[in-house]
């Protein structure tokens, strides 16, 4: 059918467009992961097609992971006091922690991709994690640490270490939890696996990659979203899953929260033969809900967390500014921007409307300033928080839709020209959403520095907010005066 044909073709250039995004994270004007060209899944968020700009924006966890994920060029620095907890499934063996990946008894074509990454030792997780994933007979591993600490190319390395490539028929399963997200972990699979001397390693299990009647995938690593695999399994029978021998679930927090997806993960798990095939399960996040799901599909696991150390405000100094109305934020935001001195700042606003409306009132004003809104797509936001980072601008406004995303070490300050709320679901009530203030805020002071956070208060609902957010970090936002240059210059010095 032509339609499937049009759908290779997308799915091929695709890949190869982004080869060339991760060969050259430096470049700033590929058009990767364009929204054109990718057919959301069925249960997935569309980008850039909305329209009504009046509506508060909010971040979607699928396409935060992989902004995160396109940005990232290295592996996230966990503190030496990050504590990793180790559940063993058999808690009388010894726990091994590799040094480096030549004690893992890899292959010298696996020891080869390695290098040519850049991959010079373990990460933290992986110290522990790999001689648990690669031990004979196989076991069971459900593993929790926040993005970019390695968990990808943990299980890419098993995967390749498992599968024997001179077998025509899939014996790994990887899922995504969207389309995206499946290409990005089959580049590091090719990456890794790139001196195996197979050219094909890799089948994709996405929406609209469909597969004639009668197809059999004869790659050794399937790649795919939920709905998309149970169609090969069950109705195309495409391949046998009685034979996979290693089932991988990654971003399984995000999966769960995806409607569909957790229910055909379990028919997945439950077309397995689980004496035979390994299962790990990957998340970022480890709430109870996700342990739970984690259980359900993994039998005697292995576990391991690795403890983010917790968020804190201490080192940013937090103030509110009094300004009634949009005209009065602006004037203030202006006299804000004169004493940011050379550092950069990040501007949150709920609406894409008002945040258009900032960036063009800054921009006639002739200040640099980028804006960030779901009006891009996710490479293009993408491309304009690396600008960012290279500090192409200086000045980032910006709804929710990148609240996490956005890692600068230079941002000296965040200016919510608009406080996070949100509604209640059970009151219907609009509230003050204090984990968004968090993270928006967690966007300056990094690194140790000092940062300041400036809330501008429009009327007695913000002030409200502010309250609420006052009692929940048990903290006190100062007043700041932005007509006082000189108060606020005393104030915000940051020496
Ligand atoms: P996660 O899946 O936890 O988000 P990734 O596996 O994607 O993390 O790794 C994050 C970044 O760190 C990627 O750019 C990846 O290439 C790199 N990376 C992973 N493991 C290593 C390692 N051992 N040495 C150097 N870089 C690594």
């Amino acid at each position: 059918m032509a339609d499937d044909d049009d759908w290779a073709t997308a799915v091929e250039q695709h890949i190869a467009q982004m080869r060339v995004t991760t060969e050259d994270p430096a470049s700033t004007n590929n058009q990767a992961i364009s929204s054109n060209q990718v057919q959301p899944d069925q249960n997935q968020h569309a980008t850039g097609d909305n329209n009504e700009s009046n509506n508060p924006e909010n971040g979607d966890a699928a396409e935060e992971s992989l902004i995160s994920k396109i940005l990232a060029s290295k592996l996230l620095e966990v503190s030496k006091t990050a504590q990793l907890d180790v559940q063993q499934r058999d808690p009388n063996s010894p726990l091994f922690s590799a040094k480096s990946f030549e004690e893992l008894n890899l292959t010298p074509e696996i020891l080869k991709g390695l290098r040519a990454m850049n991959y010079m030792k373990p990460s933290k997780i992986q110290e522990t994690a790999l001689p648990l994933l690669l031990k004979t007979p196989p076991e069971n591993m459900i593993a929790q640490s926040q993005s970019g600490t390695g968990k990808t190319a943990a299980f890419s390395l098993t995967v390749l270490s498992k599968v024997n490539i001179n077998i025509p028929e899939p014996q790994a399963l990887i899922l995504s939890p969207t389309y995206e997200l499946a290409l990005q972990t089959g580049l590091v699979v090719d990456k890794m696996g790139q001196f195996l001397g197979v050219q094909d390693l890799i089948a994709y299990a996405v929406k609209g990659n469909r597969i004639s009647r009668g197809t059999q995938i004869t790659q050794p690593i399937v790649i795919g979203t939920p709905g998309s695999v149970v169609d090969w399994i069950t109705r195309h029978k495409a391949f046998d899953a009685m034979k996979l021998r290693i089932l991988v679930l990654d971003e399984a927090d995000i999966m769960i929260n995806t409607q569909g997806h957790k229910d055909q993960t379990v028919r997945i798990k439950r077309s397995l033969n689980i004496d035979t095939c390994q299962c790990l399960l990957f998340s970022a996040t480890y709430d109870e809900r996700v342990l739970k799901f984690a259980k359900s599909i993994v039998k005697n696991p292995n576990i391991l967390t690795l403890r983010r150390e917790d968020e804190t405000l201490d080192n940013i100094k937090q103030y509110y500014v009094r300004a009634p109305g949009e005209e009065k934020k602006l004037s203030a935001l202006f006299n804000i921007y004169g004493i940011l001195g050379t550092g950069q700042a990040v501007i949150f606003c709920k609406t894409k409307k008002t945040a258009k409306q900032v960036a063009v009132t800054m921009n006639a004003q002739g200040f640099a300033v980028a804006l960030l809104s779901s009006d891009l797509g996710v490479e293009e936001r993408a491309n304009c928080i690396r600008r960012f980072q290279q500090g192409l601008e200086r000045v980032l406004i910006s709804t929710n839709v990148t609240s996490r995303g956005i890692d600068v070490e230079q941002v000296t300050m965040v200016v919510n020209f608009d406080l996070p709320d949100h509604r209640n679901e059970e009151t219907g009530r609009l509230e003050a959403d204090c984990e968004t203030y968090l993270h928006r805020i967690g966007r300056t002071g990094r690194f140790g520095k000092q940062g300041i956070a400036i809330n501008m208060i429009s009327d007695d609902r913000d002030r409200d907010t502010m309250k609420t957010i006052e009692a929940h970090f048990k903290i006190q936002i100062e007043p700041l005066d932005p007509h006082d240059i000189d108060d606020m210059e005393r104030k915000l010095d940051q020496d």
